[in-house]
């Protein structure tokens, strides 16, 4: 069985295109298949599309959170509601072209656990934007011990083995192409060329990706935290070594009272280093904070054709109730 978890936000514009391009798809592969749209609170007519397909064809059923949670937690929810066989992450913009199914479905076949979707080229998308990409890629590569393939997006399938892993991963600032690939097991690649977005529009805006960004770098290093040391050694050695000069000459040539450049640069050098390091070991506090807050990662509002409720947490344990007076 293979479900197609497929996350929408405000997408009425596209969503028939897009069912009438992945339900004929569907149709060619052996395998019994489902499709689950996640409504991530969206306020344009996407429900109501969302509840007419259901009602036209058995395979769709979706949920709907109780507001907009993002795209990761939206997935989540999906994910978590896929409780037989694989499952496929698709985006529903048509930007990852569902005729690829049939491809990811023959690696899965084969015994691969994670297939995922690369891109060839990257259309209609500025070149700051390929640029920005193709940095982070690299930057995240060096930071962490995580191998994430480039140029990759959420588009993939996942087996079973590999959801209940996923599963398995509650943390709240979730950075799915990270975890994804920390969750291990045999995984392949399937290429393609993106297409750009038939309509509507996107949904990410430059502060948004430099969020996500830092929600991938924090959760998967710590290399930060430690650059703050580095950066702190070495300017505590030219200081030390500045300090040697200074001393020296005016134990040579007496006290001239000058030095108050020198004295403005140091100040200023060291107060923006401490902020810097300050601001860093912020982020990483701040994530414990909402970490350890346990909350849940999302509601869900509605379902429709949804046949499993979804995968509890574990139960908290009550604690014992006192009767002793
Ligand atoms: N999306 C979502 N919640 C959000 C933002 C986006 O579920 O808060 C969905 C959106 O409907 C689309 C997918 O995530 O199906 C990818 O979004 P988008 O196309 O805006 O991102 P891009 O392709 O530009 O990375
Ligand atoms: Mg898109």
């Amino acid at each position: 069985m293979l479900t197609i978890v497929a996350p929408l936000y405000n997408e009425s514009a596209i969503l028939d295109q897009f069912c009438q391009r992945l339900l004929p798809v569907l149709d060619q592969l052996q395998e019994e298949t489902r499709v689950l749209f996640v409504d991530d609170g969206s306020q344009d007519q996407s429900w109501q599309l969302v509840m007419r397909w259901a009602a036209t064809d058995a395979r769709v059923g979706g949920i709907r959170l109780s507001r907009n949670f993002g795209k990761e937690a939206a997935l989540t929810a999906g994910l978590d509601h896929v409780h037989h066989g694989a499952a496929i992450v698709i985006d529903t913009d048509l930007q990852d072209p569902p005729e690829l199914i049939p491809q990811l479905v023959e690696q899965w076949a084969l015994g691969f656990d994670v297939v995922y979707a690369t891109r060839r080229h990257r259309q209609g998308e500025t070149w700051l934007k390929k640029l920005t990409a193709r940095g982070f890629y690299r930057l995240i590569g060096k930071l962490s011990d995580l191998s994430m393939p480039r140029d990759t997006g959420d588009f993939r399938l996942l087996s079973r083995r590999a959801l209940d892993a996923l599963q398995q991963l509650r943390e709240r600032q979730r950075y799915m192409k990270g975890l994804f690939s920390w969750i291990g097991f045999r995984q392949t690649a399937v290429y393609f060329d993106r297409d750009p977005r038939i309509g509507g529009t996107t949904k990410w805006n430059y502060w948004r990706l430099i969020k996500l960004a830092i929600d991938g770098i924090t959760s998967f290093s710590t290399t930060p935290l430690q650059l703050a040391t580095w950066v702190g050694l070495a300017s505590a050695a030219l200081a030390f070594i500045y300090g040697v000069w200074v001393l020296g000459r005016a134990l040579l040539y007496g006290d001239i009272v000058r030095g108050y450049p020198s004295l403005m640069v140091v100040i200023l050098f060291l107060g923006g280093i401490q902020l810097l390091a300050l601001g860093v070991i912020g982020e990483y506090l701040g994530r414990n904070y909402s970490e350890s807050k346990q909350r849940p990662l999302y509601f869900v509002d509605a379902s429709i054709g949804v046949y499993n409720p979804p995968r509890q947490d574990p139960p908290q344990e009550e604690p014992a109730l006192d009767t002793q007076p």
